[in-house]
């Protein structure tokens, strides 16, 4: 049972995603402001597309949630 190559094969797919995610979000600039903080959890703003998010866990959306379509 080769486990390494399954695990190298695991490690190679989660870079890939990773990759991609960041690549989607590497325009978006989330900034939080805690005024508008709701019982939903903190209020972010994406500097860069103006996407509007709450965050339950207090941390920063992972992708843009620019509409789609508005890319450049
Ligand atoms: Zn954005």
């Amino acid at each position: 049972m080769p486990i390494l190559l399954i695990v190298a094969l695991g490690v190679f797919v989660w870079m890939l995603l990773t990759y991609r995610a960041r690549q989607r979000t590497k325009n978006c600039r989330w900034r939080e402001d805690r005024s508008r903080d709701t019982p939903e959890g903190r209020y972010f703003t994406c500097v860069s597309c103006g996407a509007e998010t709450f965050s339950p866990d207090n941390m920063p959306p992972r992708v843009c949630l620019k509409p789609e379509g508005s890319e450049r």
